[in-house]
Formats: C-alpha cells, sequence, structure tokens
C-alpha cells in the first residue's frame, strides 16, 4: 500500500507508541500495531485499534490515573 500523504513512502506493518493527553493526564501505549510509512513515517491504525485505545485510556483516566505507560494488548 502506498502512502496517502507523501505519495511516495511503501506503508508497512510495524508498531507504534500512541499518547494521550488530556489536561493533566498523559497516557502512553507502547508497541501498538500499526502500520507506518517508510518515507515519512505516517501511521495508520485501525478504527478498532483506535476504539480499543480510547476506551483504555477513558478507563485510566476515570480511575485517576495521571500518568501511564503501558503495552497495548488487544482484547481482540
Ligand atoms: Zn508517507
Amino acid at each position: 500500500m502506498r502512502c496517502v500523504i507523501c505519495k511516495h513512502g511503501e506503508v508497512k506493518p510495524g508498531s507504534v507508541t500512541v499518547t494521550f493527553e488530556r489536561g493533566e493526564v498523559t497516557i502512553v501505549f507502547k508497541d501498538v500495531p500499526a502500520k507506518v510509512c517508510d518515507n515519512c513515517g505516517e501511521k495508520y491504525i485501525e478504527e478498532s485499534v483506535t476504539k480499543e485505545l480510547l476506551a483504555k485510556a477513558q478507563e485510566l483516566i476515570e480511575n485517576g490515573t495521571q500518568v501511564d505507560i503501558r503495552k497495548f494488548q488487544s482484547a481482540a
């Protein structure tokens, strides 16, 4: 698949780090499965993965977490 951002790079499967920042809260997920452009570095994360990340981040925020760095583990 060719990158839609730079139109030159090739998008390859890999893993990325995703950071959520909301006010005082910072949550970092490592090893999130994604496709990454080998030219510009644009990340393509599947919608189902994004949803899981958002749900997990919301849960942590509701539990009063301020800073959290964790490995992403898909529930799927
Ligand atoms: Zn690109």
